[in-house]
């Protein structure tokens, strides 16, 4: 049966950038165009995940994410339980296969998930019986956020993103939204830079596809979009940077430093923002600069589309 929206989109899950093809993409961003589009909060289909039920389980923190998931769940006509690790048998000791086979028995259609532990997605797709979306695993990789930020620059850009050359700047190593937005982004064709101090890039980053810069000022050359992240301070063992305030001075985004990037360059952040550390609040702020805001709502509606796409999925080989 064809799906909803015309493309045979085969995905049973939403794991990694790299299990998708360009056709693929191209469908759930299309799909993230209407749900922007459309006044979602006012005229919500509700009939396309009606009857399913969506479980949100998630063993990090998290504003954004978890709770973007559940409005994008609610606005399609799910039910949304949100399962919080902090009060459930995960912390009597339970395992993470233990959750898997307690969670199957109840038979959610999707499960959402965020783990510290690279690959807890992956082992949790092949046990469930639903779809597993990856909502971020440790280092690995965060295939929403990339999703949701590609959304964010076809607003800004128009459709076609090749040839746009995009710094994604700070703590690289322990980022699963530079991994994650490192593959969409080539595979759309833009220019991908890595700029950071040398102890939070990763080694094997000059077989990423992307070039590497230590310094703000011929990093951000020519930059069309810039992108910063936070330092990952809960990921690091040990002092990757002298101090936070040194830190700033040469990696800190300011207006100063975004001076070296195009007129009129975009300004990105995943969240949640460290202000003052690797961004200044005025450049966030400035809504002529920041396409901050914009990620939040790309958030709901692409994640609306992840979620449409994968019921259709699902239901066609039902
Ligand atoms: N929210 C993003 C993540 O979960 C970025 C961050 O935490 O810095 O990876």
């Amino acid at each position: 049966m064809a799906s909803s929206y015309g493309y045979p989109f085969k995905q049973q899950h939403c794991l990694s950038i790299s299990q998708f093809s360009r056709p693929d993409i191209e469908t759930l961003l299309s799909l993230g165009e209407h749900y922007l589009d459309l006044d979602v909060q006012k005229s919500p289909d509700r009939t396309i995940l009606a009857g399913k039920t969506l479980v949100n389980l998630f063993f990090e923190n998290s504003t954004r994410t978890q709770k973007s998931f559940e409005i994008a769940g609610r606005r399609l006509g799910a039910d949304v339980i949100n399962m919080s690790v902090a009060g459930s048998s995960v912390k009597k000791g339970e395992t993470l296969l233990d959750t898997a086979a307690t969670l199957n028995a109840m038979n959610p259609d999707i499960l959402v998930v965020r783990h510290n532990a690279s690959g807890a997605p992956a082992l949790l797709a092949q046990k469930l019986s639903g779809s597993v979306v990856n909502a971020g695993d440790g280092m690995h990789e965060h295939p929403t956020q990339a999703l949701l930020d590609a959304l964010t620059l076809r607003r800004v850009f128009g459709e076609d993103l090749g040839g746009l050359r995009i710094a994604i700047c700070g703590d690289i190593t322990h980022s699963r939204v530079a991994r994650s937005n490192v593959q969409l982004l080539n595979m759309l064709g833009c220019e991908v830079r890595l700029v950071g101090p040398p102890t939070l890039i990763p080694s094997d980053a000059d077989r990423w596809g992307v070039d590497v810069f230590h310094d703000m000022e011929t990093g951000l050359e020519g930059c069309d979009v810039v992108m910063m992240l936070r330092l990952q301070l809960e990921r690091m063992s040990g002092a990757f940077v002298p101090s936070k305030r040194e830190y700033f001075h040469f990696y800190g985004l300011d207006r100063a430093k975004l001076t070296y990037a195009k007129d009129g360059a975009k300004v990105m952040h995943p969240g949640p923002m460290n202000r003052g550390v690797e961004i200044s609040s005025d450049v966030a702020d400035d809504p002529h600069l920041s396409l901050i805001t914009q990620q939040v709502e790309s958030g709901v509606a692409i994640r609306m589309g992840i979620l449409h796409a994968l019921s259709d999925a699902r239901d066609d080989i039902a």
